[in-house]
């Protein structure tokens, strides 16, 4: 593998960006083994190409936005013929109408919609209209929702993190399928003023039978907002989400990532009579109409909706997920790759997992494959994609085997190992 190109920008980047170039998290260098490359510069389809010229199968795509593939002809010519015509403008725009009607058509709990651009913004307007709504304060979270501060402070704790530490009264976390927690806070001495509970209905682990109805039970008859995060899950698990999967459906909900197949923008939906409550609250932004997203979220909403986008996802995803785990038996190696299809991530056990993971990243990564912390399918992604990519965890595997035979995983891997839990806070993307 070449990576003279990578390291040369990644030195340039240290320069002039700060945590060595890392925009975001996932990104970062320092969360990839030394032999994986840091820079890419093109995609198309399901393949990308680094700044070194090397090809390789995209199973990151971008963190989970590239559902339909990189430059997806049907969303790039969208996204041109609007570029022609303007991005931004001075008053409101027909698309936002137009994607906001398809939203309505698609998420079951979607009466209303209101755009942001980003997940984190989703998630931090639906907190701040819950709390409008019930005029309460306190949020219930599980899981990771955002940079802003209302998670954050769950997040990161005391400290010198920037996030006001006063704040920690405004929130209270609980673990994901611990509805027993829910209640105790419920009931607890912030009895009576808790405006939402947010939940990502599933991430690579299924809700307990019972889990979601239970918080939905929970909020009924508490008085408070069910805000369900699915900024992954939307267009992923099914074409209106995890709540169309799982059969609950929450007040809110906050979309991103896949809405626009890679292009700027989020949305929170939701019931009309909570949405309503947006008149009082204050959520605004320069950005939040600009159209090439907008027509980029058309084109991709429509294509989800009328092709087999979820189906392909589902299938392809699961043919990748139950290879490298019967891989894995095989070898009697100690990892799994958890997760439904549509995003899968890979879990390696016992004392030397970062190790291991390193290893197999670098060496599916020489195999001309893109494996990261998350794996996310695409509509791009071919039979022949998958099978490439089931003989290059073999070969992997094949060489993690022969290296720990030798007693030889350390000395196997070409660079530094990566730090999955060491790089920051929470490990967030
Ligand atoms: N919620 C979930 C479940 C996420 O996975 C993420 C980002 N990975 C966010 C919110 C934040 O989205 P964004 O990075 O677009 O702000």
């Amino acid at each position: 593998m070449n990576l003279t190109e990578s390291l040369r920008w990644h030195e340039r980047a240290r320069k002039v960006l700060t945590c060595n170039g890392a925009q975001t998290l996932s990104k970062a260098a320092e969360r990839s083994p030394g032999t994986y490359p840091i820079y890419l510069k093109r995609g198309s389809g399901s393949h990308v190409w680094d700044v070194d010229g090397q090809e390789y199968i995209d199973y990151v795509c971008g963190l989970g936005p590239l559902i339909l593939g990189h430059n997806y002809p049907r969303v790039t010519e969208a996204i041109k013929r609007q570029a022609d015509d303007g991005c931004l403008f001075s008053l409101e725009h027909p698309l936002t109408v137009e994607v906001a009607e398809i939203l309505c058509d698609m998420a079951p709990c979607a009466e209303a919609v209101r755009f942001v651009k980003t997940g984190s913004d989703a998630n931090e307007a639906a907190v701040r209209l819950a709390r409008a709504y019930t005029g309460r304060d306190v949020i219930l979270s599980c899981g990771y929702h955002g940079w802003d501060n209302t998670f954050q402070i769950l997040e990161l704790g005391r400290g010198e993190t920037g996030v006001p530490w006063e704040l920690e009264y405004t929130s209270i976390s609980f673990q994901f399928n611990r509805w027993d927690q829910l209640e105790v806070a419920f009931d607890g001495h912030r009895k009576g003023s808790i405006a939402a509970v947010v939940i990502e209905p599933m991430r690579f682990e299924p809700p307990a039978p019972g889990f979601l109805e239970k918080a939905r039970e929970l909020c009924d008859k508490h008085g408070a907002v069910l805000i369900f995060d699915e900024v992954v899950t939307s267009f992923r698990w099914a074409r209106g989400g995890a709540q169309e999967y799982f059969g609950v459906i929450p007040d809110l909900a906050c979309l991103g990532k896949a809405v626009a197949n890679g292009m700027p923008l989020g949305a929170v939906v939701g019931k009309r009579e909570i949405m309503d409550a947006f008149d009082r609250c204050f959520v605004s932004g320069t950005y939040a109409g600009e159209t090439l997203s907008l027509a980029a979220a058309k084109a991709t909403l429509e294509t989800i909706r009328d092709e087999p986008v979820i189906e392909h996802i589902w299938r392809q995803g699961e043919r990748l997920r139950d290879a490298f785990n019967a891989l894995a038996r095989h070898y009697h190696l100690d990892a799994v790759s958890r997760g439904y299809g549509p995003c899968t991530c890979q879990t390696f056990n016992g004392p030397d997992a970062n190790l291991l993971k390193s290893l197999w990243l670098q060496e599916t990564v020489r195999h001309g494959v893109l494996f990261g912390g998350i794996q996310y399918i695409g509509y791009s992604h071919s039979d022949e994609d998958i099978a490439h990519s089931i003989t290059a965890i073999e070969h992997a595997f094949a060489f993690l085997d022969e290296e720990r035979g030798m007693n030889n995983l350390s000395g196997a891997l070409r660079g530094r190992p990566i730090a999955l839990d060491t790089f920051a806070p929470g490990g967030r993307q």
